[in-house]
Order: C-alpha cells, then sequence, then structure tokens
C-alpha cells in the first residue's frame, strides 16, 4: 500500500531549497504570521480547545502554553540574525592560507511528534525552532487532545503553505505511516517507551533525532531547607496542569527531621490552592482521559493494599476523570508509585537521613528530566549535583528552568536525547556544515605524492 502522506513528503521534499534559501528577514516575517494567530485571531479558540480536552483553567493556558510559544518566537525573532551568521574559526599554522567557517544549514525535511500534556507548547515551540532554521515540517500532535488539535490544524493551514508547514491529525498509525518516510530530522517529545520506537524507525533512514521523553523527577528538601517555602512551590509545581507535567517532582524525598513539617504545610498549602474542595477549583483541572485516569487511580488503590498512608487526598469520580490531589507517605518499594512516572496528581514521600541514601536512591533508577534541591546548604547542594546526572536542575525552586530561554531545555539518556528551545532548538533543527576554503595551497603540497625521504623528513 502507498503511504498515505508520501506525496506530501515529496512536495515538501522538492521545497526544502526554497525555504532552506531564506534569509532571516523571510523568516522572521513567517514567526510573525504565526505570533498573530496565536496571540490574538486563535487565542480564545485555544483555550476552549483545552478547556474542552481536560479542564485546563484558562489562566494556565496562556501561561504554559500560549505566553512560552509567544516568547519563543520573540527570542527567536530577536537573534536569528545573530543565530544563522557564519561562524568563522581559527585557522591552524599547518593550514595557512586558508580560511574556515561554520554554516548554519536547515536540515531539510522534519518531523514534530508531540504529546497531548501541553499540546499548543510542545507542538509550536519546536515548530519555531524548526522554522527559524528554514526547514519543511509535517506536524503530528496527540490524537488525545483532539479539540487542541483541531484548531491546531487550522492554525497550520491559515498560516503556511503545505508544501513548508503541513499537521496531520491522528493516532498511532498516523505516527506510523510517517515514520516509515526518510525524514532528515524527527523531534520526538513523549514517553521513552515511544521514543525506542522513534528512534528504531529514524535508524531505518539514519535521520538524527530529538527526543524530549519523561521520567521519574526527584524532589530533595533536606535538613536545612526552609519548609514553608519548599513546600509552596513542590505543590505548585506538581499540581499545574493536573499533575500532568514531563518535569513535574515525581516523588519527594524529604530529611527525616522535617517530615512532619512537611506533611502539615502541604495539606494546609493544598487547602490555599485548591479549597477544601478541589473538585469544585477553578485552578485545577481533569486527567486527560480514562485510560489514565485508570491507571492512576490502579496506583492509588495498591498504595491503599500496601497499607500506605494517604495524608492528604486519595478521593477521585470518574464522571469526569477527576483525581483529588494526593500525598502519600510509607509506600513499599515496590508500588508503581515509586517505579512508574507517575504523570497525575498523587506525591508520593519518602524519608531519608543522609545524603548518600539520597545519591545512591536517584542514581539505582534511570537519569531524570528534572531533579530539584531545597536547601539553604551550599555543601549539600553541590554534593547531590556533583554525584548525580539529570536534564536539568532547579536549586529551591521548581520547574522554572523550562522558562528561561538561555537554558538548554532535555534529558539525558531515559529521559531524552539533545536538547531544545531558543538557540539550543535553532540548532538542534540546523546542519552545522564545516566549509574551509582555500586561497594558497603551497604548504598543502607537502601532503602530495610522491612522497619522497625529504617529505618523510618534514
Ligand atoms: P506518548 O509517547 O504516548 O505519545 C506521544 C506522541 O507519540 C503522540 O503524538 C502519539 O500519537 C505518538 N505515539 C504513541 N505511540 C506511538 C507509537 N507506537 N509509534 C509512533 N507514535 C506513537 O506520550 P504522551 O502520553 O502523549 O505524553 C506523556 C509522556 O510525554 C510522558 O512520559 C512525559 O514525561 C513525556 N513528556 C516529555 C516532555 C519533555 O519535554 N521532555 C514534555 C511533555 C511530555
Amino acid at each position: 500500500m502507498k503511504n498515505p502522506y508520501l506525496q506530501l513528503f515529496n512536495s515538501q521534499k522538492e521545497n526544502q531549497f526554497n525555504i532552506g534559501n531564506t534569509n532571516y528577514k523571510q523568516r522572521i516575517k513567517k514567526l510573525k504570521i504565526l505570533k498573530v494567530a496565536l496571540e490574538k485571531t486563535y487565542k480564545q479558540d485555544i483555550r476552549e480547545a483545552l478547556y474542552a480536552d481536560f479542564k485546563k483553567p484558562y489562566i494556565e493556558t496562556d501561561l504554559t502554553e500560549l505566553y512560552l510559544v509567544i516568547k519563543e518566537i520573540k527570542v527567536a525573532i530577536s537573534n536569528l540574525k545573530s543565530w544563522m551568521r557564519n561562524k568563522h574559526v581559527g585557522t591552524p599554522l599547518a593550514l595557512l592560507g586558508t580560511t574556515s567557517w561554520i554554516k548554519y544549514e536547515p536540515k531539510g525535511v522534519c518531523l514534530i511528534i508531540s504529546p497531548w500534556n501541553y499540546p499548543v507548547n510542545l507542538t509550536f515551540c519546536p515548530l519555531v525552532s524548526a522554522i527559524a532554521a528554514g526547514n519543511t515540517v509535517i506536524l503530528k500532535p496527540s490524537e488525545m487532545t483532539p479539540n487542541t488539535s483541531r484548531v491546531m490544524a487550522k492554525i497550520v493551514k491559515d498560516v503556511f503553505n503545505e508544501n513548508e508547514i503541513a499537521l496531520v491529525e491522528g493516532d498511532v498509525e498516523v505516527s506510523k505511516h510517517l515514520l516509515k518516510l526518510p525524514f532528515n530530522h524527527i523531534f520526538f517529545t513523549g514517553s521513552p517507551a515511544v521514543g525506542k520506537i522513534i528512534m528504531e524507525a529514524a535508524s531505518k533512514h539514519l535521520a538524527s533525532v530529538t527526543l524530549e521523553l519523561g521520567g521519574k523527577s526527584p524532589t530533595i528538601v533536606d535538613e536545612t531547607a526552609n519548609v514553608q517555602t519548599a513546600v509552596k512551590s513542590i505543590v505548585w509545581g506538581k499540581y499545574l496542569n493536573t499533575g500532568q507535567t514531563c518535569i513535574a517532582p515525581d516523588y519527594v524525598l524529604v530529611h527525616e527531621s522535617k517530615k512532619e513539617a512537611f506533611i502539615e504545610a502541604f495539606k494546609m498549602t493544598m487547602d490555599n490552592y485548591y479549597s477544601k474542595k478541589p473538585e469544585k477549583s477553578k485552578s485545577f483541572g481533569r486527567v486527560v482521559n480514562e485510560k489514565h485516569f485508570k491507571r492512576l487511580t490502579s496506583y492509588i488503590e495498591a498504595a491503599k493494599e500496601d497499607k500506605a498512608i494517604i495524608h492528604k487526598g486519595g478521593n477521585y469520580n470518574a464522571n469526569d476523570n477527576y483525581i483529588e490531589p494526593t500525598l502519600i507517605s510509607k509506600i513499599p518499594e515496590r508500588n508503581p508509585l515509586l517505579n512508574e512516572e507517575i504523570f497525575g496528581p498523587i506525591l508520593p514521600i519518602k524519608t531519608y537521613k543522609n545524603l548518600n541514601e539520597v545519591v545512591s536512591y536517584i542514581n539505582s533508577k534511570a537519569r531524570p528530566l528534572a531533579l530539584y534541591m531545597y536547601s539553604k546548604s551550599k555543601k549539600n547542594t553541590n554534593y547531590v549535583i556533583k554525584n548525580t546526572r539529570s536534564g536539568g536542575t532547579c536549586i529551591n525552586s521548581t520547574e522554572i528552568h523550562f522558562i528561561n530561554h538561555e537554558l538548554p531545555f532535555g534529558g539525558i539518556n531515559n529521559s531524552g536525547i539533545g536538547k531544545s528551545h531558543s538557540y539550543f532548538g535553532f540548532k538542534a533543527f540546523s546542519n552545522e556544515r564545516a566549509v574551509l576554503k582555500s586561497y594558497w595551497s603551497a604548504p598543502l603540497k607537502v601532503l602530495f605524492p610522491p612522497y619522497t625521504n625529504f617529505k618523510q623528513k618534514v
């Protein structure tokens, strides 16, 4: 059977040099049109679509979807001229008479596959980098947020020609067809399990990949931490987007001397943020679908069976995939809450006595996308950073490293390969072409045959 996306792919392949040879002014013009579409024309449609998909509060949509894409566009607009400029490099003595530079050229025809949890952000931010770098792109957002995918398809159709940027809606079958095509680069955001499938498919054509994956991000609260301040930011980071955030604190390791204070502060903060009835709170959303609802509630039931202590929450309502923000301790190590990426509003906590335990616990698991540390001790913080690995880290905060465009964003091994955002995103979608121009080849003559005795001495 003919690949249903072959024609689309070929049209982009044919067009790739027209797009690739655009200058920074032409690319900025496109980015500005996309910015207007997101900021004005489709802003309300996007808010409503995300609310229909999983009751995402409008303010969260503005802050965590629209604002971040618009910021990505603004950063690209301000810096594109310098990003695209050839970077001249030095010349070793042996190459006297030559000059060399790095040319940032587009990779070509790119595929962006995105997840449902921040569907606008995670589809359009990589798109901004791909456009900035001069590529043609096929986008495949998640089938789990169909209302949002529909609006994004409309935006893309409205702003771009299909032979430059196209969006195809659909599920895994659509992805599978697309993955058979010889893309030059594949940018995937999603789970580590699917990341492996993407990498395998990419290997068939030796397409380069950027994999933005997930995993269990630890959060440490040590004996010197200001518990009240720590809890305020951990509760925000954990329950934002109903816990469905790749860099959300997945579990907390709290020093045993701070456990009680931590739990008390946590309960109070949850009430302050989401009231005593979070189900009615306008600041708290829903789990995306029944499949994830069932997965998450099975974790709560397993914790109950294991006689873990539920300090707060633990209730749920299948009518609209509601799960109360939940805090659990005394969980046996075999429980899924300590082994699988939670990706929902349930937070397990574990206590520890000394930092060696913390470091060996973290290092016994796959390398995380983020690691957070709340501490007033520079010694403790340095010890943890030096003896662990993670994609990113915040000290005395959660998640906000994501919004500093001067930082690369991405994971390591199981949590991802390659980096994104601003200049790092531009580089992910660019080939750094090494160019050397020779003006005077005399010194190189020593390399040419015949290999005389004299040359051997030189
Ligand atoms: P997912 O891996 O199930 O799906 C992501 C995309 O891949 C979707 O578009 C889906 O249609 C497609 N897909 C699914 N199965 C596929 C298959 N077998 N072959 C080809 N394509 C397939 O992820 P999800 O449930 O949408 O998102 C949650 C995961 O994403 C979590 O693990 C989370 O940590 C991770 N995530 C990572 C980041 C990051 O920036 N690192 C951001 C958000 C989410």
